[in-house]
């Protein structure tokens, strides 16, 4: 199906909150999964007859399993501080994007069926049955949330509308409801390991492809090396970053920095994803199944370290819930932490002296950082508090004669997603991503017009293929997206070593 024509947001000198026009998104919607890629979630083939009870039951279900999400129901006050927060609202004008009334959908069915009031006096507490048109309504709306928590940070009781969307998802799933993009995905990674069904031939050859072109490019053997047992680290990446720009820079930057640094590694084709939508759809089970590979692969190689290449929600997911998904990791070197990500290994090598950098190698280059939202406000690097923005910026200055910040309330913890995460990085959902993406675009535009900024920095798999995907549609071109290990790649000096 083509992706039904709209016109991209115009970027206005100041940024404006948009009027609100009603339904003006009620037609965007993804594909729904299919039988063959529901059923190896568990999950039903299609939509059961009894779809109303189970639904209910499984949000009373979630409700009891997860307190927070309970207390996210009962607390919000209505006093519109989140309205204005979210960029799909701010690229759609649609008032269901707004994130009050995205929670709405879903609370107005938990009062119904699981409050006392809602039982008995519905219309006074806007409280409504789940019937069909409000089944379609979640379907609709929960997929136009990327589920970046950018609306928490302003909210007065911290409510996570991620996690509201979250679990309305997963009941949607329950019911054989789901979302065929993230579901196929996962489904993938049972059967193959990676987001991408590249079977391990197929990475073998990719990585000797890179090896040979490193070395042509520069004289030196850097090995990127597969499913190599008794390396000191096992790495798990994105697997766009076999192939996809500009992904594939990071990881040839990766392996100039271990291999400069003298750190032996390996990639393992059991593991070869760092992703995990099992996140974006909401289910333990599924986000378990799939960390539990990266377990396996570490105890199978010997490894004795974890180390993530860049990828914002697959870090959220290491950082905040791989010991408790697949620990535990007594069998690693504890002087490390479990896992590290990549910046975290660069900054430290950095910090030490121990890499010869160039940063003049980058000196075409004139960039900002765009903060990836799972990393921004689901995680941390380092062991200080912001780690997560200091680290990657100083990496990035000590590689780059020319960074520039973008506007303080679009960076950082008030980050802007790119318009891609939560599980929408797919086509059939193209006007959301390039509507969602328009205040990144702005404050990329703006620092442009200021600094001259050519290039927009990332260190998530998801927001480079958005990026690369929606700057054209900005009139910027798709290549100035770029991952921070590849300045960082063309700014190590390979040869002697430290
Ligand atoms: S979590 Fe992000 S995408 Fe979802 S409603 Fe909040 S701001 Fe919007
Ligand atoms: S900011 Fe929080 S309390 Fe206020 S409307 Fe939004 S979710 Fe409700």
């Amino acid at each position: 199906m083509a992706a039904p024509e709209f016109r991209t947001p115009e970027l206005k000198p100041y940024p404006e909150i948009p009027v609100v026009v009603e339904g003006t998104m009620a037609h965007s919607q993804p594909y729904v999964a299919p039988p063959e890629h529901q059923q190896p979630l568990g999950y039903p083939g299609e939509l059961v007859e009894d779809w109303q009870r189970v639904a209910i039951d499984k949000m009373g279900e979630l409700v009891a399993k997860y307190r927070s999400l309970q207390v996210f129901l009962d607390a919000c006050v209505k006093c519109g501080a989140c309205s204005d927060k979210c960029h799909y609202f701010l690229g759609t004008g649609d008032p269901k994007n707004m994130p009050v009334a995205r929670q709405d959908l879903f609370r107005k069915v938990y009062r119904r069926y699981y409050t006392l009031s809602g039982k008995y006096l519905p219309w006074l507490v806007g409280a409504e049955d789940l019937t069909k048109e409000v089944l379609d309504d979640w379907y609709r709306y929960f997929h136009q949330c990327s589920e970046c928590r950018r609306c928490s940070v302003y909210c007065p009781y911290g409510i996570d509308t991620a996690e509201i969307t979250m679990a309305a998802r997963e009941i949607m799933a329950s019911i054989g409801l789901g979302q065929k993009y993230s579901n196929e995905i996962i489904a993938k990674v049972y059967k193959l390991g990676n987001n991408l069904g590249l079977p391990q031939p197929a990475l073998a050859d990719t990585l000797e492809g890179l090896e040979e072109d490193v070395e042509e490019e520069t004289g030196v053997r850097v090995r990127y090396p597969l499913d190599e047992a008794g390396a000191e680290v096992l790495l798990v990446t994105p697997s766009a970053d076999f192939f996809a720009e500009p992904q594939v820079d990071g990881l040839i930057g990766y392996g100039k920095v271990l291999h400069q640094a003298g750190i032996s590694w390996t990639l393992s084709s059991h593991a070869s994803e760092a992703a995990n939508f099992g996140l974006f759809v909401g289910s333990y089970q599924n986000m378990r199944k799939v960390a539990l590979r990266i377990r396996e692969a570490a105890l199978e190689l010997g490894v004795k370290r974890i180390v993530f290449g860049e990828c914002g929600h697959a870090w959220r997911v290491a950082y905040s819930f791989l010991n408790t998904l697949a620990g535990p990791f007594d069998f690693l070197d504890s002087r490390y932490p479990v896992p590290q990500h990549i910046v975290e290994v660069t900054h430290d090598l950095v910090k030490r002296g121990a890499l010869t950098l160039d940063s003049s190698a980058n000196d075409e280059r004139r960039v900002t950082f765009h903060d990836s939202c799972n990393i921004a406000r689901a995680s941390r690097m380092g062991n200080i508090p912001g780690g997560q923005f200091v680290l990657p910026r100083e990496v990035l200055s000590a590689v780059c004669n020319h960074v520039y910040d973008m506007r303080a309330d679009t960076i950082g913890e008030a980050t802007y997603c790119c318009g891609g995460g939560g599980g929408l990085l797919t086509d059939d959902l193209l006007e959301l991503r390039v509507k969602g993406a328009l205040p990144r675009m702005q404050a990329l535009k703006e620092v442009v017009d200021r600094h001259d900024v050519t290039h927009l920095v990332a260190i998530c798999a998801i927001c480079k293929s958005q990026f690369a995907k929606v700057l054209p549609y900005y009139g910027f071109e798709m290549d100035q997206i770029l991952s921070l290990h590849q300045l960082v790649g063309d700014a190590v000096v390979l040869g002697t070593k430290q």
